[in-house]
């Protein structure tokens, strides 16, 4: 089966084989050269010398540390929404009792950075913004770049959901900044899911000083005091992490502009070939179209749940569906992590066998 959703992501035999290898005492010789080295490969591909911690838990978990290891309750924050992940990153920062002031953009819209700013130079007392790197909902990237260069220049704590952005896409995250970066094993970087990586800078740290919100298992300070001494705070998925070793040093072989520039390639190959399919993009602004994800709007009458099941029983491609209120309005193509041109071509060509199906006499 090909497994064509963004995320879980399809691993490589080698990375399969490397999550095999036998256990290891978390608290011994081994662990800490394991350990020490995806810590530099994570820096390495994320482009930062912030801390990084990598988590074991899922992507969820990485955004719920970013928010309870910076925030108190009370305390305002700006939300940022262009989808469901978005919400969900909203959600957790109400759920610890932050102020949330919410921006929500209409599905296929990418963020505002005018409304941004503006809200955020009406309200001083907004010292943070969570906002989506890739909205994996909806199939939009947002501009984390100017982002970044709007949180520095307005000197506001920058939260960002980049699970399924960093590691496929650009983002080199000291360049553009960003005070909390999360991402997730099972998204970009070729491994099964189970660890989630934060990059924190140190401003986030010293936020962390202040931060009253309640938190053990995610608790930063924690994470770094273990990492000094090469180990985590608590048992983390050794399977994951082995795994996760071995994709990203195939990453570092490929070489990170290679990476990206493959992402970038099949990218555009999905969405040319959606258009010459005559079916259109969900993202209102092609600009802004995710290399990690397609989302495709399913032509009027046409169930993607209909869609799904024909490609996956001709072609054994798994595709994703919409979520939320989109279920049955769209088909999500993912295209992160371990991707070709021809798997590319052989959803191309699935696509082009059963929706004509769908479509005629429609
Ligand atoms: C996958 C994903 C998450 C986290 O999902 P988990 O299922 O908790 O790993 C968060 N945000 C985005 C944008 C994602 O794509």
């Amino acid at each position: 089966m090909q497994l064509r959703i963004p995320g879980p992501t399809p691993v490589p035999p080698e990375v399969l084989q490397a999550g095999a290898s036998p256990m290891v005492n978390h608290r011994g010789p081994e662990f800490a050269e394991l350990i020490t080295r995806v810590t530099a490969r994570m820096k390495e591909l994320m482009m930062t010398e912030h801390d990084l911690f990598v988590l074991t838990g899922s992507g969820t978990g990485a955004l719920e540390s970013a928010v309870v290891n910076t925030l108190s309750p009370g305390q305002k924050v700006l939300a940022v929404s262009i989808g469901e992940f978005g919400d969900r990153f909203t959600e957790i920062a109400h759920a610890f009792g932050a102020n949330v002031i919410r921006m929500r953009f209409e599905a296929g819209e990418h963020a505002d950075l005018n409304r941004i700013r503006e809200t955020l130079v009406a309200d001083r007392d907004i010292r943070a913004l969570m906002i989506t790197h890739n909205e994996t909902s909806t199939g939009v990237t947002n501009d984390i770049r100017a982002v970044g260069a709007l949180a520095r220049e307005l000197d506001v704590l920058l939260l960002v959901d980049s699970v399924s952005g960093i590691g496929a896409l650009p983002y080199p995250v000291d360049a553009w900044g960003g005070d909390v970066v999360a991402t997730g094993s099972q998204k970009g970087w070729m491994a099964p899911p189970g660890l989630a990586m934060v990059a924190v800078s140190q401003r986030a740290m010293d936020a962390g000083k202040e931060a009253k919100m309640p938190r053990v298992y995610w608790d930063y300070a924690a994470a770094k005091s273990y990492l000094a001494k090469n180990q985590t705070p608590w048992t983390p998925a050794l399977s994951v992490l082995y795994a996760l070793d071995k994709g990203l040093e195939l990453m570092v072989n490929e070489g990170l502009e290679n990476v990206l520039a493959r992402h970038a390639r099949v990218g555009q190959t999905v969405r040319d070939a959606v258009k010459s399919l005559g079916m259109e993009l969900l993202p209102k602004d092609e600009k802004y179209a995710s290399n990690s994800v397609t989302a495709i709007k399913m032509p009027e009458g046409v169930s993607s749940l209909d869609v799904q099941k024909a490609v996956r029983e001709e072609f054994d491609i798994e595709l994703a569906i919409g979520q939320g209120s989109l279920t049955p309005k769209l088909i999500r193509v993912g295209h992160l992590g371990w991707v070709s041109d021809q798997d590319i071509a052989d959803v191309s060509t699935a696509l082009k066998a059963v929706m004509p199906r769908f479509t005629k006499g429609a």
